[in-house]
């Protein structure tokens, strides 16, 4: 229940549906991505063929699955989602590839995680639309070839780097996702204000989208408990003083640290007098798990330039000590 979580649990995907861009015109920032891809799509719909293959990068919540629907819609396709950890055993894709209509665009979160005989079973069926299911075990083993209709691939992944080679080289479009500018978040939340039917000003706008860590989710996020606050304080139009009330009893910062982010910080500069200290040590400080501080804490704030990776372990930086309203020790 971190509100700067950039992740989404089922619940939370259930709310976010509503706020959903459906078409490219209401996608927000990303302009060079956005472009090429329509580019790309408008071309399939003038040639009237199932668009190429689409691979996402990029941090969770920045708009990969929106972009998935996105371009279904603009094809006026259906959709298939599934996702690489669903999809353990060949014999699961070939299910899901099996039922495929034509021009049918499927999404594959997390298409990392696939286990290996899928991930060769998909490269075939990318460049051939063909799969060849085998039937049986050892040596009665036959191999069956599946003529599939031609469809459309979104692959999202959090890191492309993850992704075997072969693999990356069969999307005939790749595009990588960047974490958004305050005005681009400004947007958003203009948007889902609206469908939230929460009104807010301008400087309150801004006061949410500075604290939303780049990340449309944690945007829409923080909208919606801001919306709640106010609708329970009897607030009509949420100002800049009001969304920052509102935030910080979720003990989110105005730079969008949250209580844990700060807990680090803390420990780092008045425990460690700004370090070098090692990881697992920092996180015995903090209470949590070294692999906690790891993933959850320390890519934002190394982002930000709170903190620094030496050899000898990690240290505050100058920005560190003055978010902390402190005074670095004399060197
Ligand atoms: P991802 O798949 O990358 O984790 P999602 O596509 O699920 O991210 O986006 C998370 C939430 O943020 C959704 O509610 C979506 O509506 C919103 N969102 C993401 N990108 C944009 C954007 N460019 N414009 C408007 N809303 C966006």
């Amino acid at each position: 229940d971190r509100p700067v979580a950039p992740d989404a649990d089922e619940h939370e995907r259930r709310l976010e549906a509503a706020l959903r861009p459906r078409h490219l015109d209401e996608f927000v920032g990303q302009q060079r991505v956005r472009g090429q891809l329509e580019l790309m799509l408008s071309s399939a719909r003038l040639r009237e063929r199932a668009a190429d293959h689409v691979l996402l990068s990029g941090p969770p919540g920045l708009g990969k699955t929106t972009l998935a629907m996105i371009v279904a819609a603009e094809m006026g396709a259906p959709l298939r989602v599934s996702s690489g950890p669903a999809i353990q055993h060949a014999g699961d894709l070939a299910a899901i590839l099996s039922s495929l209509t034509e021009g049918e665009v499927l999404f594959l979160d997390e298409i990392h995680r696939m286990s290996r005989p899928a991930e060769e079973m998909l490269y075939m069926a990318m460049e051939d639309f063909r799969v060849d299911v085998v039937v049986g075990k050892g040596a009665g083993a036959t191999s069956i070839p599946l003529e599939l209709p031609p469809f459309t691939l979104v692959g999202a992944t959090t890191r492309a780097g993850l992704l075997p080679g072969p693999l990356r080289d069969r999307f005939g479009f790749t595009g990588h996702l960047d974490f958004y500018a305050p005005q681009e978040l400004e947007l958003v939340l203009r948007r889902s204000s609206a469908l939230l039917d929460v009104e807010l000003s301008g400087a309150g706008y801004a006061q949410i989208a500075s604290r939303s860590r780049g990340t449309p989710r944690i945007a829409n996020r923080l909208l919606r408990r801001v919306r709640d606050w106010a609708l329970v304080k009897g607030i009509d139009r949420v100002d800049a003083r009001a969304a920052d009330d509102a935030l910080s009893m979720y003990d989110v910062d105005e730079r969008g640290f949250d209580r844990l982010d700060r807990a680090v910080l803390e420990a780092l500069c008045r425990t460690f007098g700004g370090g070098p200290v090692g990881l697992s040590t920092l996180a015995a400080a903090v209470g949590e798990e070294t692999e906690t501080i790891e993933t959850v804490a320390e890519p934002f704030l190394l982002r930000e330039g709170m903190i620094g990776r030496t050899p000898r372990g990690r240290v505050a930086t100058a920005a560190a000590w003055e978010h902390l309203g402190l005074t670095p020790p004399d060197v």
